[in-house]
């Protein structure tokens, strides 16, 4: 089916109308919606949809898609270099379950290998850091800039160059964790499996082997291709050699660019600093930059007028995967946003408003988008369930803070996946989002117009607003401990000594006894036990009986004879118990 001569391939750019996608494929607009909607995307001729999107649904319906390549003018930034290269120091994120430790290796790293230790300790804590080891650098990702990688990662381009994906010895594969090898794999990169915590007396390297294997990361140590490094963060034992095997992998790959040209880089953080004015740290991907450069920064732009590494040391220049701040653009720009030296302030100023009038499409438009990394992530965690939600709020600063609680409220059971995010008010899109997945919407400091309210009464959807995030995640704590299964508790009615066994066969059976404890009395289940040891169960009591008449129940002290629905495994002197089961709600 993948012999390439028979698929048929076309090129579509990063977002496209329903419409123009259907011409290009030259299929009737009416397939296209279809085939969107059996994928839970409901999206009409005019809406647009994403690369990723139209690429899953192009396949399904016998194409290949590719994205388009930017027209002239465009640079490809994070492309590969070309020019002289050279090989420059791999970049690495620390990404798994919360509490597995990623901070503390991170700590554990900086602690023992920072490059600058004598700079009088570091004055400011940028989102990178670099060490040394073997006298070559490492970059690594600091936790905030992680939300870059996020963002960047949802574009398809790469920030890093290999991940490390962290598993706690003594609590194994985590839903995140699970999430973190979808990422990597979905952006291609190299992932380093690094075992922690492997100094607590609970820990269990091999149990987290066998569960890596078991989900296609086979180690090398068993002849796959994963490589392993096991550390304590607290001890720092195994740290020099996750290093050693860092640069390992990294030479199999040979990171490269070309420090001679122009700047590219990425902000991994941003904010107003009162007073430099706008700063942003950068991670720079190619070139070098130098004070004095004008550069564009996503929509804005400017001349580099301070830079600093990541010790707060001023510098002149920043080569090739090393971390600066810098100051002197015009306005803060975003995380993510795309760093490009120039020579003239024309030509930047230029650039960052191409920038402004693409990402305007982004901005303005309501881009349809198949949850992709749900459906994998969610097939991965299999029996756990999920509730659905489309998240409105009226900032990205609210939305990011509501997104980042809500992805810690569930367990293992259950859990809150968040299949669109948006800003702005709630609309008939979001409505027809949650009904297809079967979710709820919430809004945080937004409104309800008229129209979709109504909307979401006929088609029974609930919406639910808020002003206060911790009322927001009680009630979705609240939702989540509804779906968990209940915890089955047996509680003992009596307990009847068995002295005879007077009818067995044709599926049923007499027993009779002293009652021991409590009192026996029909309907309910029993279960057999032998010297304190249950042997059997799986009947009930359908008549108790006293000498010769039916009675409701026989309390302790009194003797019975019980007919049962089942033949059991009961002979004299087992004592059965009646039991009643109980249900007891559990909450997160
Ligand atoms: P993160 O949420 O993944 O960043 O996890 P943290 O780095 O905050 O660690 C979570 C908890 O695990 C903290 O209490 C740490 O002290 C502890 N921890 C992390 N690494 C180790 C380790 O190697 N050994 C032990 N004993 N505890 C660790």
């Amino acid at each position: 089916m993948t012999e390439d001569k028979t698929i048929n391939k076309v090129k579509i750019p990063e977002v496209i109308t329903v419409g123009d996608f259907a011409h290009r494929l030259s299929l009737p607009v009416a397939k296209v919606v279809a085939e969107l909607m059996k994928n839970g995307v409901m999206a009409t001729i005019n809406e647009l949809i994403d690369f990723e999107t139209a690429a899953i649904i192009g396949e399904y319906l016998g194409y290949q898609v590719e994205k388009e390549e930017k027209k002239e003018g465009a640079k490809q930034p994070i492309a590969v270099p070309s020019g002289k290269l050279e090989v420059r120091p791999p970049i690495i994120a620390v990404l798994g379950h919360v509490d597995h430790g990623k901070t503390s290796l991170l700590d554990a790293i900086r602690e023992t290998n920072v490059v600058a230790r004598e700079s009088g300790g570091i004055t400011q804590h940028i989102g990178a850091y670099q060490i040394e080891r073997k006298n070559r650098a490492i970059t690594f990702l600091d936790t905030p800039g992680h939300a870059a990688f996020e963002k960047m990662r949802e574009h398809g381009a790469q920030l890093t160059d290999i991940v490390i994906l962290i598993i706690a010895a003594d609590d194994g594969v985590r839903p995140q964790t699970i999430e973190a090898i979808n990422h990597a794999k979905k952006a291609n990169t190299p992932i380093v499996v690094v075992i922690t915590k492997i100094d607590k007396p609970e820990a269990d390297a091999n149990r987290v082997l066998q569960q890596i294997a078991e989900i296609g990361l086979v180690p090398e140590e068993w002849g796959g291709k994963t490589p392993i490094a096991k550390v304590s963060a607290k001890t720092k034992e195994g740290v020099d050699d996750l290093l050693d095997l860092l640069l390992l992998v990294s030479d199999l790959d040979e990171f490269m660019a070309d420090p001679k040209s122009a700047a590219v880089g990425v902000v991994i953080e941003s904010n107003l600093d009162r007073g430099k004015g706008p700063v942003a740290t950068i991670l720079i991907k190619n070139g070098t930059l130098a004070l004095g450069d004008y550069v564009s920064v996503g929509e804005t732009y400017g001349k580099v007028r301070s830079m600093e590494d990541y010790t707060g040391k001023k510098i002149k220049e920043a080569e090739p995967s090393m971390p600066v701040q810098i100051s002197g653009l015009k306005v803060v720009p975003q995380v993510a946003d795309l760093l490009q030296g120039f020579s003239s302030e024309r030509e930047a100023k230029a650039e960052s408003q191409n920038s402004l009038r693409s990402k305007g499409i982004h901005k303005l438009a309501n881009i349809k988008k198949l949850g992709l990394e749900e459906l994998s992530v969610s097939m991965a965690k299999r029996g756990q369930k999920e509730l659905s939600l489309v998240l409105k709020a009226d900032v990205k600063g609210s939305l990011e803070a509501v997104k980042e609680s809500l992805n810690n409220l569930g367990d293992q059971e259950v859990t809150a996946n968040i299949i669109s995010e948006g800003i702005g008010n709630i609309t008939e899109n979001d409505i027809s989002m949650a009904k297809a997945s079967g979710g709820l919407v919430i809004g945080f400091n937004v409104t309800m117009p008229n129209q979709v309210e109504q909307l979401s009464k006929r088609e029974k959807v609930t919406v639910s607003i808020y002003k206060i995030i911790y009322e927001l995640l009680d009630d979705i704590k609240a939702a989540l401990s509804d779906m968990l299964e209940p915890e089955i508790h047996e509680i003992v009615v009596g307990q009847l000594e068995i002295l005879k066994v007077f009818v067995k066969g044709k599926g049923k059976m007499v027993v009779g006894g002293k009652v021991k404890s409590g009192k026996i009395e029909k309907n309910l289940p029993i279960k057999v036990t032998r010297e304190n040891k249950e042997i059997t169960r799986g009947a009930s009591v359908v008549k108790v009986k006293k000498e010769k008449d039916e009675v409701k129940e026989v309390v302790v002290g009194g003797e019975c004879g019980i007919e049962l629905d089942r033949e059991l495994e009961i002979t004299e002197g087992d004592v059965v118990e009646e039991y009643r089961v109980e249900k007891i709600k559990r909450t997160l």
